[in-house]
């Protein structure tokens, strides 16, 4: 389950504080040094969790919580609310281009989960929106890859644009949104190539599609149980193609929830959906309130 150890830290820390009549600024010291040390053992991003400290401290010997009638329930509000906050305050909606198709790049390291979620997103533009998606094989490097796309595409019922390994990557997304026009499909989701590392090439290669497609997304999937690489994998990402948001995989299998907890504050992308499992119908749409809540129980 998403967050468990991370939960299950944070909620004996809190619930010392649940009823409390009356709260001492060396309580709230004691709480917010055990909130800091379940954030950093999560693996959370040092300086997010400092500056997260400092904001629930100064909230929390402040006016409204001391002279409250209920001070360690107004207390656990404010853990909520700045995590809440942490993990972007608000849902961030997907793009829609006023001229169809909407062009969505997906970019991320090999083994992040990005096929599986072009299909899944794909999936959802369907069901949630009524969105009629084409799906499209650019990764020319690993025949694996087109093939795993055309598998997913036939599970789901929809279509996939391929070329084989031969054609050029840039080719492919043009021929691939021209196809898209002519058949009124509403979204194109383009399946990027993917290393094992961030380097060079696939940067070039990721750049030169953007300057073609002129994509109205470009989401970067990353694996939420890799906590910190995660985050540095999204800052290269970002410095390199400035992505538009953030599509965390695997969060069903994360425990400690680092990655979801520090990527927003350090990039400032939105985290726009959630991979919740393998099946091709588990993701979801990021709720930040209710991933804070997850955690606090
Ligand atoms: P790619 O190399 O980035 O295209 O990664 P794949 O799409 O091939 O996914 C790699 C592995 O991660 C596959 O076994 C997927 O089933 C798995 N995977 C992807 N997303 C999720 C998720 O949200 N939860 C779980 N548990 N597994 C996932």
């Amino acid at each position: 389950m998403a967050f468990e150890g991370l939960a299950e830290r944070l909620q004996n820390t809190i619930k010392k504080m649940t009823g409390k009549g009356k709260v001492s600024e060396q309580d709230v010291k004691e709480m917010a040094r055990e909130v800091r040390l379940a954030l950093l053992e999560a693996d959370v991003n040092f300086k997010v969790v400092k500056d997260f400290i400092k904001k629930i401290k100064e909230r929390a010997v402040g006016q409204e919580v001391m002279n409250s009638l209920t001070p360690g329930q107004q207390i656990i509000k404010i853990v909520k609310e700045e995590l809440t906050d942490l993990m972007g305050g608000e849902q961030s909606k997907i793009a829609v281009s006023e001229r169809p198709p909407t062009v969505i790049m997906m970019v991320g390291l090999q083994g992040a989960g990005k096929t599986t979620t072009t299909g899944k997103l794909a999936n959802l533009l369907r069901k949630k929106h009524n969105r009629k998606p084409l799906l499209v094989a650019a990764d020319v490097y690993r025949p694996a890859a087109i093939n795993q796309l055309e598998t997913i595409g036939k599970q789901l019922n929809l279509p996939v644009f391929s070329k084989g390994t031969d054609a050029n990557p840039v080719d492919i997304a043009n021929d691939a949104i021209a196809h898209a026009k002519e058949e009124h499909y509403d979204y194109v989701l383009i399946d990027t190539a993917g290393r094992l590392h961030t380097d060079e090439n696939l940067m070039t290669e990721l750049r030169e599609i953007k300057e073609n497609v002129d994509p109205a997304e470009i989401l970067l999937v990353v694996d939420s149980m890799t906590g910190q690489d995660a985050v540095n994998v999204a800052e290269s990402f970002d410095e390199q193609l400035a992505v538009s948001g953030v599509i965390l995989t695997k969060l069903d299998n994360d425990n400690r929830g680092g990655a979801a907890l520090s990527i927003r504050a350090v990039t400032q992308k939105p985290i726009k959906y959630a991979g919740m499992g393998e099946k091709l119908d588990e993701l979801e749409v990021f709720h930040p309130e209710r991933m804070a809540s997850r955690i606090l129980g």
